[in-house]
């Protein structure tokens, strides 16, 4: 069979490689993504129970490049307050944007809707001809050389191209393929992902409660909704999925009553292993690694789409300025850049929120007493307060251009 080459190879369509081929398309560079699926059953997804929040640097890349003005208005809710608690206390951090700068502290959007949108955006390009869509088909070998990269899948069908960028998920084949190696651990816990409708409303606030037994988020929706996502130990999640639902529903309503009344569940409800993990480099020769395929972090931080996207922004902006200077941008001198720019940024992120995770889900007295302390501590420093509300909207460190509204030219 004829080879397929392409200025680049992306392995997995998710939302971090797909919205990096429309990042990519959008600076006049051509891809190919190879994914196992198809992108018509891609582009109408099934709810899989997550609702995630999109921080304000996810939704700049988005209107940059064309995904934001896709998402149904209607299916954005806006974040405006957000409640950080130790354990049942009433008080904690309060997080709340000063000035009415009109993006809150971020978006929910329920997972299809989203996946949906980038796809929409993908489909626009694959009409120009700056992305092609290469789906039911399983990358099985990749072949590195010092020239360019040669992608074998089981359907037969080779691709060449001097750089393949790896977004095929946690279990990336690109990863174990190209022999970069991660620091990884499960943490034990399961997530219980689900939401309820209520009568009163959320107020656009979104709650974080730091249980012993582990984070309790209540997230804001449309309708008149609220997604919770519970995460626990994995014994007890376990039993708890093994009795009847109407258990599960019990505990959750008696977390959530405090803030909203008359909760019913919509839907079932779903359950997601937890684990840490991050590579010790992002690129090797002629390969780069986005998304879950780089770092899959803890959910209480609602985070890891958003550090997939700010990859894809930082990796399109570096091989897009070394194409412009005639630079080979497969060889490793070019991808150390991003390397580097990606490294410390998603470290300091994993350590805050491991560190949170282990710090809140303990019964100690000791931690207890440090926990309550230390968030009203935090919340009379205005400054490490600011910080962090920073770091949650993905505006601290070094902004690619895609990200701060600039185009690559
Ligand atoms: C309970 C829960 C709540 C979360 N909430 C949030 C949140 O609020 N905010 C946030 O930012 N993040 C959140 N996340 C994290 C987020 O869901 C992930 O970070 C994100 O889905 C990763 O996207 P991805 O594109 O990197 O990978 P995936 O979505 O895993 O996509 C990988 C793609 O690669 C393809 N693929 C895999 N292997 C191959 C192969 N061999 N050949 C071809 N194709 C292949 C797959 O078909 C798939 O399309 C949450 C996660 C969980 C579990």
């Amino acid at each position: 069979m004829k080879k397929i080459s392409s200025q680049v190879i992306i392995i997995g369509g998710g939302p971090v490689g797909a919205t990096f081929a429309c990042a990519l398309a959008s600076s006049g560079i051509k891809s190919i993504i190879i994914d196992q699926q198809d992108i018509n059953t891609l582009s109408m997804p099934k709810t899989d129970g997550r609702a995630i929040a999109i921080n304000s640097a996810s939704r700049s890349l988005f209107q940059t490049i064309g995904i934001w003005e896709n998402i149904p208005q209607n299916e954005i809710q806006s974040i405006e307050k957000i409640h950080t608690l130790n354990g049942l206390e009433q008080k904690g951090l309060l997080f709340q944007e000063l000035e009415d700068t009109g993006d809150g502290l971020g978006s929910i959007i329920e997972m299809p809707v989203l996946k949906a949108s980038i796809l929409d955006k993908v489909q626009e390009h694959i009409k120009t001809g700056f992305i092609t869509w290469k789906g039911n088909q399983k990358v099985t070998n990749i072949d590195f050389k010092d020239f360019g990269a040669r992608v074998e899948t089981d359907s037969g069908q080779d691709y060449t191209t001097p750089c393949v960028v790896g977004a095929d998920g946690k279990n990336s084949i690109t990863r174990k393929i190209s022999g970069i190696q991660a620091d990884a651990k499960s943490y034990h816990q399961t997530a219980l992902v689900c939401a309820y409708t209520h009568t009163n409303s959320h107020e656009n606030t979104a709650y974080e409660i730091f249980l012993p037994t582990g984070p309790f988020a209540i997230l804001p929706m449309t309708k008149n909704r609220s997604s919770v996502v519970w995460s626990l130990d994995e014994d007890i999640a376990k039993t708890l999925l093994k009795g009847p639902e109407e258990n599960i529903d019990k505990e959750i309503i008696k977390l959530m009553a405090p803030y909203l009344d008359n909760l019913k569940r919509v839907g079932k409800i779903w359950s997601y292993p937890l684990g840490l993990s991050h590579v010790k480099k992002y690129s090797v020769n002629r390969c780069a690694l986005i998304g879950d395929a780089a770092h899959a972090i803890h959910p209480l931080a609602g985070q890891g789409v958003n550090l997939g996207l700010r990859d894809a922004a930082i990796l399109a902006e570096i091989i897009h300025d070394a194409i412009k200077l005639g630079i080979d941008y497969g060889l490793p001198s070019t991808l150390q850049k991003y390397d580097a720019w990606r490294k410390f940024d998603v470290s300091s992120l994993l350590i805050m929120t491991d560190g949170l995770n282990r710090l809140f889900s303990n019964s100690s007295k000791t931690l207890n007493f440090i926990r309550g302390n230390g968030l009203k501590i935090i919340n009379r420093l205005p400054l490490v307060k600011g910080s962090l509300g920073k770091r949650a909207k993905g505006l601290g460190g070094k902004l690619p251009k895609l990200i701060k509204g600039e185009r690559l030219t």
